[in-house]
């Protein structure tokens, strides 16, 4: 198993597809992109299939998210998916996308055993959308929501992070839609992890804030909070439910002694943590000829080294010199 010193157990790997996006929402990355890794460097297919199989087969992983950069870019997602989807014990198998080219996908994805997709999704406003993401791309996110729904790939969760002055007037509008399209909105507090280093916590719109916002147009009761679990997102039932909505305070409100989360990043280095300024490097190990038990005993030491949280507060704080979209968000 994947336990650290502070006994909680690793289940939930999320695997980062490539670092390379077709979006550049501002908080982020910049307009002009950044240097991508080179392909030599990217895991293959296979390569990531096997550190999946041994986190599923011999570490207790029991959840696998997708991830990037943007995953729908990797040519070979349905096929890892199918490959992912065909372990035993089966994961949960589930894509965090901004949905650009999922119209085309989601039926595939559905067909290889692809149970769940987080849609990334700021905006109802076309234009607010070019302005964040620097891509005219709003209606091909909206039509890979609905392709979603349509393949079964259900409850469809919308993630939005909202940025003072340029979407925080959208937070009830967001909700209104979500709720009326059968979709699940979670709102994630801006974390500094932009490639710019442009997060500021006076910028951020914290989580106390999205709920006074959603309170002005919405009855919001908390709920499950017994049964939350390692879940990041604080749910609330929204006008007494069974709607619900979440807001994931990864700042404020950090769920760090809860968290059951591994990262692999598309150059195959674990990292135990979102904000790990270490890495452990499985990929070079596996192409030096690991065995899938040298590679699992690297695996179980690199969880075991991670912290008790990520110490935004800190005042020796530092943040990681990789960005979200080279971690796998
Ligand atoms: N490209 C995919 C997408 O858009 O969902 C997957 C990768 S993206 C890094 C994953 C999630 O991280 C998205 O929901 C995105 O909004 C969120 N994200 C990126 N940078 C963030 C930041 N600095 N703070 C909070 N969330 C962030």
């Amino acid at each position: 198993m994947l336990r650290d010193s502070f006994g909680r157990v690793a289940t939930d790997l999320r695997v980062s597809l490539t670092d390379k996006c077709n979006l550049r929402c501002t908080y982020c990355m910049p307009p002009e992109g950044l240097d991508w890794l080179p392909n030599a460097q990217l895991l293959t297919a296979d390569e990531i299939v096997r550190l999946v199989t041994i986190g599923v087969e011999r570490l207790g992983v029991t959840e696998v998210r997708y991830t990037g950069g943007e995953p729908l870019l990797r040519r070979e997602l349905v096929d890892i998916v199918s490959r992912t989807t065909a372990l035993t014990p089966k994961p949960q198998v589930s894509l965090t996308t901004n949905g650009i080219g999922l119209a085309r996908l989601a039926e595939s994805l559905a067909e290889a055993g692809l149970d769940r997709v987080n849609v990334s999704l700021d905006t109802l406003d076309p234009e607010t959308f070019k302005r964040l993401a620097h891509r005219d791309r709003h209606a091909d996110v909206i039509a890979g929501l609905a392709a979603a729904d349509g393949a079964g790939l259900r409850p469809v969760k919308v993630n939005a992070v909202l940025m003072r002055g340029v979407n925080d007037h959208e937070a009830a509008s967001l909700l209104r839609w979500c709720l009326d399209q059968g979709y699940e909105l979670r709102f994630i507090e801006q974390m500094p992890l932009d490639a710019q280093h442009g997060w500021s916590r006076e910028g951020m719109v914290t989580a106390d804030e999205i709920l006074d916002l959603l309170s002005a147009s919405f009855d919001l009761t908390a709920d499950d909070l017994e049964d939350r679990g390692s879940a990041p997102a604080e749910r609330f039932l929204v006008d007494g439910g069974p709607a619900r909505v979440g807001v994931i305070g990864s700042v404020t409100r950090p769920f760090c002694g809860a968290c059951d989360r591994v990262r692999l990043t598309a150059d195959g280095q674990v990292r135990n943590c979102l904000f790990a300024t270490e890495e452990s490097d499985l990929k070079t190990a596996m192409r030096a000829g690991a065995s899938d038990e040298e590679l699992a005993e690297r695996w179980i030491a690199a969880v075991a080294r991670k912290r008790a949280g990520h110490g935004i507060d800190d005042p020796s704080f530092l943040q990681p010199s990789r960005p979200m979209s080279a971690i796998g968000g």
